[in-house]
């Protein structure tokens, strides 16, 4: 047993609580309990004891849009800027994709992977591609994801984008992993249909990707209504917008995950609501690629459970947190906008989007739910109560200052120091094999 104690616990969950001289009692994978800690240290007193001094205690942060496969890209000089999205993803993207080994694979995710430790990230739902080396891809990042002891849910994302024969294959690079990992039943390694997005999926591919996740009995991770360009080209050659020729398909539900939907109208916002499609917002990235701002707070407010990832920008979700408060009070022109609508997105609506893939609860501590914690540095100069909790977070609090980071009731950092992996051992190796990359661009 484990016992994380001498810090304000803040649970999170639909009945937030804040102990002080708090304490969470872990067994095995699974919290067992949470309370005082002169309590539990005496019920618990043959267990690991974990002094967090005084420290925050609070559930470890869930990422559900992230591209780890992004990596090699930081500081890769393109020959011309991009002057659209879409440029986005032909000069710089699907370019980079192409030219990925399974080994550099296996390091750009092995990277983000550490700094997500190091951010207090303990759950990832990733969104991969790599089209000049499919097959074995998704072992790959999940070789980098066990070593690391991250909680994931993997996908490739399909696309016609490198012809017929590279759309097949990943087809069945996402047949054959949700297999594995469905057989497996492992709780640290979960997989979804990947999909990369309307524009670049064809009538027969789209078909056919809904053919094999109806028989794996599983929703589909898709890039939707991004950019401008997904609905300009779906509306011109299918005569309806990105969602409804998803719907069209059926590949909307509650197993599905719609990352972005910046541009979807009222009818759309209503068919999520009604599919109970999961959709995820990524401020950062929505911001960095100029594609526009995600109608939000309208598709909350219209019933739909929206989330938040990263999209690759940062491993750091407590930077997400800043970026999404600012974005929507700047696009509403209202200082008092998005309150409540940050902490639902990024706490419940995260938590309630990964039920829909893992048996037990996570982004809460509860007796049953999975033990994935972090204590974080932080000493309030204010009251911190379940009341006020977020803007503590929000302001005072970034993923610098995660000092110890457990998933599944396994110690991954303490006092910042990692354990079992090398981190500038990593580094070096990935210097060296992104340099190449950039040579082969
Ligand atoms: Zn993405």
């Amino acid at each position: 047993m484990l016992l994380v104690a001498n810090g304000t616990v803040i649970t999170l969950g639909k009945s937030c609580k804040v102990i002080e001289n708090g304490a969470v009692a872990v067994e095995g994978d699974i919290i067992k309990e949470v309370g005082k800690t002169a309590e539990l240290r005496q019920k618990y007193s043959d267990a690991e004891y974990i002094d967090a001094e005084g420290r925050l205690i609070m559930p470890g942060m869930i990422n559900t849009h992230m591209h780890f496969y992004s990596t090699f890209a930081r500081g890769l000089a393109l020959p011309e800027p991009p002057a659209n999205f879409v440029e986005i993803l032909e000069k710089l993207w699907w370019k980079l994709d192409k030219k990925l080994t399974l080994e550099d694979v296996y390091y750009s995710a092995l990277i983000p992977l550490i700094d997500c430790i190091k951010n207090g990230t303990t759950t990832v739902f990733d969104h991969h591609a790599s089209f000049g080396a499919i097959t074995g891809s998704l072992d790959e990042i999940n070789k980098a994801c066990t070593e690391a002891g991250l909680r994931t849910c993997l996908c490739y994302e399909v696309s016609d984008r490198e012809g017929k024969e590279k759309a097949l294959e990943s087809i069945e690079e996402n047949r054959r992993f949700i297999k594995k990992c469905q057989e497996n039943d492992d709780p640290m390694t979960k997989a979804t249909f990947g999909l990369h997005a309307s524009l670049t999926l064809s009538p027969e591919t789209l078909a056919k990707c809904a053919e094999v996740a109806s028989e794996l009995g599983i929703g589909v991770h898709i890039h939707t209504a991004e950019g401008i360009r997904d609905v300009e080209d779906s509306l011109d050659k299918y005569g309806m917008r990105v969602v409804e020729r998803l719907r069209k398909y059926e590949l909307l539900g509650p197993r599905t995950i719609a990352a972005h939907c910046v541009h979807v109208n009222d009818d759309e916002i209503r068919i999520l609501a009604e599919t109970d499609t999961n959709v995820v917002h990524n401020p950062e990235s929505n911001m960095g690629n100029a594609v526009g701002c995600a109608p939000v707070i309208k598709m909350l407010k219209n019933g739909v459970r929206v989330g938040m990832g990263t999209d690759g920008f940062t491993s750091d979700m407590f930077e997400g947190i800043k970026v999404a408060n600012v974005l929507h009070k700047h696009d509403q022109g209202d200082p008092s906008a998005s309150w409540a609508e940050v902490p639902r997105m990024i706490f419940e609506n995260n938590s309630a989007i990964v039920k829909n893939f893992y048996d037990k609860p996570l982004g809460v501590l509860e007796p049953g739910a999975y033990a994935d914690i972090i204590t974080i540095d932080y000493n309030p100069a204010t009251p911190l109560t379940a009341d006020s909790f977020y803007p503590h977070l929000l302001f005072g609090v970034s993923g610098a200052m995660v000092n110890t980071t457990i998933v599944a009731g396994k110690v991954l950092m303490q006092d910042r120091k990692l354990k079992g992996i090398d981190e500038k051992e990593v580094a070096a190796k990935a210097r060296e094999l992104a340099a190449k990359l950039w040579e082969r661009f």
